[in-house]
């Protein structure tokens, strides 16, 4: 009997997952493998939110296997090294993976490859596993890669995508193969205490909660601050528990004004894939650069601390912060706000914001933070680069009464109505009564910085 190995990475599933039923084919054994790469704690990726969200799929998908039969085994270290050494012990004659859209990916896949060929052994690299779409399987002409969006959904819209799998029946491991414990949650420190329980089932629960139900107000409420009408599916997806693919084909046949726009969404996620693998140094430099010399020293470094501690006088900000923090997850127009606010309004490079953010979100994905950071910083695909939001126009359109700030902001809980956005026109005695920071900075101040310095004024 042929023996194969699975390695998992950002897929944590059994469902809808080509690289597991192709190492089963006609009723092979197969290994399905985690391995714990140190390079992802050194390179600062291992964030206490993810590590958690990471465990609890990790145990979802164990369970998943079990259920039919098998079992995850987990490894720590170098994943080629683990990889060659595993399949030697099981001797296994292919190895079947997904494809990776970062530099990171491509290595580990190239290094891989190599080093199988080097024992007479093959790898499988299956795509359209991690995104809906295989990154770089539209291109515009003249380009390897979508530049704009819009044009990408047209094109996107018209492909047809590859029909999701069901999970297999049976799943056979071959015996004696070592595993390490699987990683606990309980064993992480630091984890926000809001953090949403992960896992291919908790994932699957939520998108049928989702499309049962919820969707039918997302076109119209998806901005809607304190209404939090918006999937949370992120986490699962960006671990692979949910696969977008299946997202995509069940929102789909559902039908309705808001599955279309999640199916939307879904297609931004696949859009930023595709720009990293195309650009993977996106991830780091700008992708279109503005020449910008943000500001540095040690008035930066205070307001870029205020805006870490969501203590940045401007609720709204503050409040998606402190969610941030709580949830390790933040809504859209809350990291739309806070991310125009650091880049634009104090003109903080977007690489510390981006940073911050996969320090905290359980979703911190390379492509989406680093390509979404740079959209708003207006280095990256937004078509309108120098656009500013402006956080008291945007609380009252997205948090008309004030209860997302009052929320995540109890010190202004006694604020009623949208006055809780603009605390500094309160009254001296009354405002004294709060203890609340002062703004770090005039908008208008900040706004004359930013356009002097891109060249606008
Ligand atoms: P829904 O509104 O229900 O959307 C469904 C799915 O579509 C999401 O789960 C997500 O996978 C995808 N999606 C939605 N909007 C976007 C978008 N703009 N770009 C890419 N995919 C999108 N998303 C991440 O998954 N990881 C990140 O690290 C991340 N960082 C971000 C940083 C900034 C500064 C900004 C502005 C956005 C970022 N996003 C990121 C995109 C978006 O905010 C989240 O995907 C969304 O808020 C997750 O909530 P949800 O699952 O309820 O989304």
């Amino acid at each position: 009997m042929n023996v194969s190995v699975v390695l998992y990475t950002s897929d944590l599933r059994v469902h809808d997952h080509p690289p597991l039923r192709a190492a089963l084919g006609q009723g092979n054994e197969t290994v399905p493998l985690f391995v714990r790469d140190s390079a992802v704690d050194r390179a600062g990726f291992a964030a206490p939110n993810r590590l958690a969200f990471l465990a609890d799929c990790l145990a979802g998908l164990d369970t998943g296997l079990r259920e039919r039969g098998g079992r995850l085994v987990v490894r720590s270290g170098d994943p080629v090294a683990e990889v060659c050494a595993l399949v030697r012990e099981a001797d296994a004659d292919e190895v079947h993976m997904a494809a990776g859209c970062s530099a990171f990916a491509r290595r580990r896949e190239d290094r891989l490859r190599r080093a199988l060929e080097a024992q007479g052994r093959r790898l499988y690299v299956h795509d359209g596993v991690v995104t809906a779409l295989p990154a770089g399987a539209v291109t515009p002409s003249g380009s390897d890669h979508y530049a704009v969006f819009t044009p990408y959904f047209r094109r996107w819209s018209g492909e047809r995508l590859r029909e999701p799998l069901a999970a297999p029946r049976e799943v056979r491991v071959p015996p004696g193969i070592r595993s390490e414990d699987l990683p606990s949650r309980a064993a992480v420190p630091s984890v926000s205490p809001g953090l949403a329980t992960g896992g291919e089932q908790a994932g699957r629960r939520r998108l049928t909660a989702w499309l049962g139900r919820a969707a039918d107000a997302y076109e119209e409420r998806h901005d809607d601050l304190a209404g939090d009408a918006t999937s949370h599916l992120s986490p699962y997806l960006h671990f692979g528990a949910v696969s977008a693919a299946e997202a995509v084909h069940r929102a789909r046949s559902r039908g309705g004004p808001g599955a279309d726009a999640f199916v939307r969404q879904l297609c931004w996620r696949d859009f930023h894939h595709q720009v990293l693998a195309a650009r993977p140094g996106a991830a780091v430099d700008d992708y279109r650069t503005r020449a910008d010399r943000w500001r540095r020293g040690k008035e930066a470094e205070a307001d870029l601390r205020a805006w870490k501690e969501g203590r940045t006088g401007y609720p709204v900000v503050d409040a998606a912060m402190r969610q941030l923090a709580h949830e390790g997850w933040m809504h859209n127009r809350g990291r739309l706000l806070a991310a125009s606010f650091l880049t634009k309004t104090l003109y903080i490079d977007w690489r510390a914001g981006a940073r911050h953010f996969l320090d905290l979100l359980a979703d911190g994905d390379v492509a989406d933070n680093q390509l979404n950071w740079q959209w708003v910083a207006g280095t990256g695909t937004d078509t309108r680069p120098n656009r500013v939001l402006n956080p008291v126009t945007q609380a009252r359109r997205y948090d008309p009464d004030g209860a997302y700030v009052r929320r995540w902001i109890p010190e202004l809980a006694g604020l009623e109505g949208a006055a809780v956005h603009e605390p500094w026109k309160l009254p001296g005695l009354e405002r004294a009564r709060y203890d609340y920071p002062d703004p770090v900075v005039e908008l208008q101040e900040g706004l004359a910085r930013f356009r002097h310095a891109r060249g606008q004024d």
